[in-house]
């Protein structure tokens, strides 16, 4: 078959494995997802599958999509039918189709973190909480880490009176999302599992369906994700897992390693295959990559090997700023470009998003073209938001957030005190804000009711609309265009306003029958199982708003077009490109300072960086900046511990720093600190001598540590130290009384 014509033996021996449960265990690059995917389509040639009757899940909406176009690319078939998507995509598809046996309304709205940040805060003011107490985003951070557990508030355990408070929070909170009708990330998964779990019908229907479950990064799922994998499995069907412990990387989003032992041994998996050789990545960047991952501890053990020659060494630049940094990344993009590499098989990654605007700066001032993946972007600008709620106002008008965000947006003499008025009423009447506020009278009735008539007028409009048209109604009667244009920096946001519609042109166009929102598609789904049809007030739009909730950025203008693509390095999971820069390789930034104190933090750090590493083909950059603007201030850095554990021999210095000096903290300094903290420490202690970054130093009461950054100046200078296992602590340095050690 020519299907399997380009496939290892051990590659042959995945795709065409009986139908019994396997798990691939296997490096980077090694071809898990194309053993995955070749699986996909070898299963419906041989006429094992039907299209209908595969699953396939992975991590990210682009890896999804680039699955879909794989399989396209090998079957000459219509991919409609198969679900292929994230577990959050595929659980907002089975929920739109089901709403009402899972308690939603059709047009319920997805709640990105922000939006749940905002509920919180909301929620928390209602109940009177104090938010010293009860900060917004530890309640955000528990909430959702019940739910990644499978426990609603009731489930949860108590122990004491702030576990109990938390507990009522959580439920309070639920409560809000139902009245308005809202699911936050994980809701997603633990609704669908619910309604998996209760609804017999359904569970049957679709494990009668689903007669192959193909998972893609398995060392990222969490508990959740497990248990609803198998309770779609059944007892008949068939689980084909592929993952790679040591690019295990979302332990913080309750990832489980575990899990791939425990599907080996729950499921009694006899085929275990194991591929070694990699088909990614030239010799030096591999060794590069082996190397580092070598460190960590707790790993099942891998051999990668490449037969494609040690290729280019591997780059290294030290910058003296952020700023020179990412100057720099864009003259070798520039030059690379000349030499003749597409703009888009260069990729610039980076710890913190935080990290992108720098960057994304040098490029545009360059005339680079860019994309920015993942994180922030497009659809989570602000006005890109205001407009969405709009939208969501339109679709739902029990959508509280949409309605705080917009109801005086942009002003109409609506203050803060109608504003409450609106909350008590609806509170008193355990309706939306949208209800209360339909049926106010009085001073704040005048103002609100206008906007109350505002929105049912656009609505009444809209009606019937194509949905772009929909859209760019919503612009111009909402008063969002007319506002920015009297902005002095509102055109930008115009451009992305009037980039919604093309967003919307583009999803009726391309993404409706791909994506993970398929409302619209799915009521063929409805009406196929067992449940009720739902009913349609306007599928496109829900289906267009859950898009641009699940999909935050992914869909900006110009996809597709030659440009450098910046992401985080968990963004890059499952990609590949030519040319990789790996930026701002600074202790505290990438390892990330909150991991650097524990070791399970620190694996996962080195994990992150493997999977960085291994996204290069030809070559590879690593680099780092002596100074960066973080958060809005100046922090002075030392290189990355894992500089140091990549063997020099695979290294290439293009700056002269890094010689002898490099690696050891002890000798490095940095040009600007040690002046400033010399004149400080002449005060701070017997006996002080001028500290400087990656010095020894004794506390009276943490004892040894070592000092990894330093900020201000005069009196408000501050040291980062990291004190070992009594962790990281940012002192002030005259009252500090620091010793050398
Ligand atoms: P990751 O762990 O990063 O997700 P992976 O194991 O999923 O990687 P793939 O992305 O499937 O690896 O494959 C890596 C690259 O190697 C791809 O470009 C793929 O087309 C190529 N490749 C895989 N197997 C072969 C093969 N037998 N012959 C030639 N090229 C191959
Ligand atoms: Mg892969």
């Amino acid at each position: 078959m020519p299907l399997l014509d380009h496939l290892n033996p051990e590659q042959l021996a995945a795709v065409t494995l009986p139908n019994q449960h396997a798990l691939i265990l296997a490096g980077a690059g090694s071809g898990k997802t194309r053993v995955l995917t070749t699986r996909i389509a070898w299963l419906v040639q041989t006429g094992n599958a039907s299209p209908a009757g595969i699953l396939a899940v992975t991590f990210t909406n682009k890896a999804a999509r680039e699955m879909l176009t794989r399989i396209s690319a090998m079957l000459p078939i219509n991919t409609r039918g198969m679900w292929v998507g994230t577990f959050h995509g595929l659980c907002n598809r089975m929920l739109r189709a089901h709403h009402r046996d899972a308690g939603l309304p059709q047009l319920f709205q997805i709640l990105d973190s922000a939006d749940q940040l905002s509920v919180v805060k909301r929620v928390l003011k209602s109940m009177n909480v104090d938010e010293e107490k009860f900060q917004p985003k530890q309640v955000q951070w528990f909430i959702n880490g019940a739910k990644e557990e499978g426990k609603r508030a009731g489930d949860v355990e108590v122990y004491d009176d702030f576990s109990r408070r938390m507990v009522e929070i959580y439920a309070a909170y639920d409560e809000q999302c139902r009245r308005e009708g809202l699911a936050d990330f994980p809701e997603l998964l633990l609704r669908c599992f619910e309604l998996l779990s209760r609804n017999e019908v359904l569970r049957t229907h679709y494990q009668s369906r689903f007669r192959h479950i193909l998972v893609d990064e398995f060392q990222d799922t969490n508990r959740l994700q497990y248990r609803w994998l198998k309770l779609l499995a059944g007892q008949g069907n068939v689980i084909f897992g592929v993952g790679d412990d040591d690019q295990s990387i979302y332990r913080f989003r309750g990832a489980n390693v575990g899990n791939m032992a425990d599907f080996e041994r729950e499921f009694k998996v006899e085929n275990l295959i194991r591929l070694e050789q990699n088909y990614r990545s030239h010799g030096n960047i591999l060794d590069a990559a082996n190397a580092l991952i070598s460190h960590n501890r707790r790993r099942l053990g891998k051999n990668l090997w490449t037969a494609a020659g040690e290729g280019e060494p591997v780059r290294v630049y030290e910058a003296q700023s952020d700023g020179y940094e990412a100057r720099w990344i864009a003259e070798e993009v520039q030059s690379l470009v000349r030499e003749g590499y597409a703009r888009s098989d260069i990729a610039v990654l980076y710890r913190s998003n935080a990290q992108s605007r720098v960057l994304e700066h040098a490029l545009f001032t360059a005339g680079i073209a860019y994309r920015v993946y993942g994180g922030l972007r497009f659809f989570e600008r602000q006005e890109v938001k205001h407009a969405l709620a709009y939208l969501r106002l339109l679709a739902n008008p029990d959508d509280d957030s949409a309605f705080l965000r917009v109801v005086n947006f942009p002003t109409r003499g609506i203050g803060a005190r109608s504003v409450e008025q609106v909350q008590d009423a609806a509170r008193g009447a355990g309706g939306s804000l949208w209800a209360a506020a339909s049926s106010l009278t009085g001073k704040a009735g005048t103002a609100v009711g206008a906007f109350v008539k505002l929105v049912a007028a656009m609505r009444e409009n809209a009606r019937g609309l194509p949905l772009p048209e929909v859209v760019d109604h919503v612009l111009h009667a909402s008063g969002l265009l007319d506002h920015y244009k009297t902005e002095r920096e509102g055109t930008d946001r115009i451009e992305n306003l009037e980039e919604l519609v093309n967003a919307a042109t583009a999803f009726v166009r391309d993404e409706l029958p791909t994506g993970a929102a398929l409302a619209a598609v799915d009521q063929a789904e409805a009406a196929a199982a067992p449940a009720a049809p739902a009913e349609a007030p306007d599928p496109w739009l829900a289906a267009f708003l859950a898009h641009a909730a699940l999909e935050s950025g992914e869909n900006q203008a110009g996809e597709g077009a030659d440009a450098v693509q910046l992401m985080t390095a968990h963004s890059a999971k499952g990609l590949e490109f030519h040319i990789v820069f790996i930026s701002g390789l600074e202790e505290g930034l990438f390892p990330h300072e909150q991991s650097v104190t524990e070791e399970d933090g620190l694996e996962e750090e080195r994990r992150l960086m493997y999977v960085a590493v291994t996204r290069a083909r030809t070559r590879l950059y690593l680099s780092f900046a002596q100074t960066r603007l973080l958060h809005g201030q100046t922090r002075y850095n030392v290189a990355s511990r894992f500089l140091d554990e990549i063997p020099a021999a695979v290294l290439k210095w293009l700056t002269p720093r890094g010689g002898k000096l490099f690696g050891d903290a002890a000798a490095w300094q940095p040009a600007p600190a040690p002046l400033r903290l010399a004149a400080k420490a002449e005060r701070s202690g017997p006996g002080a001598l001028p500290f400087r970054i990656g010095q020894n130093v004794n506390h009276p009461k943490f004892g040894v540590g070592v000092i990894v950054s330093a900020e201000g100046s005069g009196a408000d200078a501050r040291v980062q130290i990291n004190f070992g296992r009594q962790g990281m602590k940012w002192l002030q340095l005259e009252y500090a009384k620091l010793t050398p050690a």
